[in-house]
């Protein structure tokens, strides 16, 4: 049984019965006939399925939103920004899929050889709970354009979006299979790792998911794409146009009640400026509205689910313990998790060296632009960093400088459709979206004529 709970109310919303290994041997079934069929479908035809996703998505982003706010407590506003994120990748896709699916010449001895790419078959999927439509379409779009089909594992939380995902595509005109929901517990996914019709998976999730995964997946020599945590810095230089950073941190790490793996989770100031940028980021910290997720005014609903909420107060009551100073919030009740910020935060502060997946902001001071970047690598995550300076030369030279999968300079980190996201470190590897991303679960073929 999976049970789905509305964080904010804490009423039960749905309960789903989870599926036999009978019906998980038909999904896989159903999932290798739709991969055989698509082999046969022009390009052109799946790219009018994805547009007619979209169009859906479009048409009913009230309705999925509100079945995401009631699954994991987002906000209203950040739903339908969600959704409607995932029409306009499904359009950008479906109007670039063919130049990334396009052959590749290689002069070489032979009278013609190239790169041909193809798809290989089922792709299991992996999802989280804290973006629990995007995570799913970042990787669905690109590959099920490609040929390859989806089986998708979601988090035990949101099993209702996991379902009306798998009607979207059901409904859209893609063969039968080519997307489908798996409502399994984990512990119980190694059959479908063994079985020689998946033939790669990505996770998103947490690091400790992401080591068994890797493992089961290389017992069976499946090709896995990982996308982990981080612990993202947010480095503020003395030259930078403090007002605009101070607000970018703060909606970097609260949005989404601070649950995003790319969330600006260590502020890393230069000292000369850490009063002036404190004073800011409290201030705007102090307005924001913690509450009912479908009330169009709150800026910051619950967190998704109460071990997630509990786990987090642990972690804010070490880094007291350890000396760091609470500014704003600090308490909690429920799953509403008061938007706080910590200063006097070092480097063997709890706060610094774990990732915190909720709404807790941390002020580290740098003594100069070096010190910064080195507090920016003491991590062993890699997956995000934002660096703010008014000199895009020195930001240009500090951005080689950082140990992670992406910089931004002068904003907010976030995964756009048309460039390639992922991590290094323990944040795991391979890349989603653009060129990389759609190659990952690709059989890059060579062809040799001679
Ligand atoms: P998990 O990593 O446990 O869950 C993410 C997904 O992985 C879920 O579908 C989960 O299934 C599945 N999963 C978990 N363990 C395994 C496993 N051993 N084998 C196969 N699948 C597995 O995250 P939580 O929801 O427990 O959140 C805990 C922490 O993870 C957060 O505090 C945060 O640090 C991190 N996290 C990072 C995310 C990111 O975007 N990178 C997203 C979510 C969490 P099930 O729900 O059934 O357990």
């Amino acid at each position: 049984m999976f049970t789905s709970i509305n964080p904010f109310t804490q009423e039960t919303i749905a309960v789903y019965t989870a599926h036999t290994p009978q019906e998980t041997e038909q999904k896989l079934e159903l999932g290798y006939r739709a991969y055989r069929q698509q082999l046969q479908i022009p390009l052109t035809q799946r790219r009018e399925w994805m547009m007619q996703i979209a169009e859906s998505l479009r048409k009913d982003v009230d309705e999925h939103a509100a079945l995401i706010t009631s699954e994991m407590g987002k906000p209203l506003r950040e739903s339908r920004a969600e959704v409607l994120k995932c029409a306009t990748t499904a359009e950008y896709y479906a109007e670039n899929i063919e130049s990334m699916l396009a052959p590749r010449p290689i002069k070489s001895d032979a009278y013609k050889s190239y790169v041909s790419y193809e798809p290989k078959g089922i792709i299991l999927a992996i999802m989280p709970w804290n973006f629990p439509y995007w995570q799913v379409f970042r990787f669905a779009i690109p590959n099920i354009l490609a040929g390859n089909t989806g089986l998708l594992k979601h988090a035990s939380n949101v099993s209702g979006c996991a379902l009306a995902i798998e009607k979207l595509f059901m409904e859209s005109g893609f063969p039968e299979g080519s997307f489908q929901s798996l409502l399994v517990s984990s512990k119980d996914l190694e059959p479908v790792f063994a079985d020689s019709r998946v033939q790669g998976v990505t996770l998103t999730g947490s690091t400790p998911a992401g080591r068994s995964v890797a493992a089961l997946a290389g017992k069976y020599i499946k090709k896995t794409v990982l996308e982990l945590g981080g612990s993202d810095p947010f480095i503020v230089l003395k030259d930078a146009d403090l007002e605009a950073a101070a607000k970018t941190a703060v909606q970097g790490r609260m949005q989404n009640a601070g649950q995003s793996c790319i969330a600006a989770k260590r502020w890393i100031v230069e000292k000369e400026v850490a009063p002036a940028f404190t004073a800011e980021v409290k201030r705007i910290i102090e307005g924001l509205k913690q509450g009912d997720p479908t009330d169009e005014a709150t800026n910051i609903g619950p967190m998704a689910r109460l071990d997630l909420a509990e786990e987090l107060a642990s972690q804010l009551q070490a880094s007291i313990s350890e000396g760091a100073e609470v500014l704003v919030g600090g308490y909690h009740e429920g799953c509403n998790f008061a938007p706080t910020l910590l200063r006097n935060v070092t480097v063997s502060t709890t706060a610094f060296k774990e990732e915190t997946f909720g709404p807790i902001a941390v002020i580290v001071e740098a003594d100069n632009e070096d010190a910064a970047i080195a507090l920016a690598n003491e991590t062993n995550f890699g997956l995000g960093a934002a660096l703010w300076t008014s000199d895009l030369d020195k930001a240009a030279r500090l951005a080689k400088q950082i140990e992670s999968g992406n910089v931004f300079i002068n904003a907010m980190v976030r995964s756009d459709a048309r460039l390639p996201f992922g991590g290094i470190k323990e944040s795991g590897y391979g890349r989603e979206l653009s060129l990389e991303g759609t190659h990952e679960f690709l059989n890059i073929k060579t062809v040799y004529i001679q």
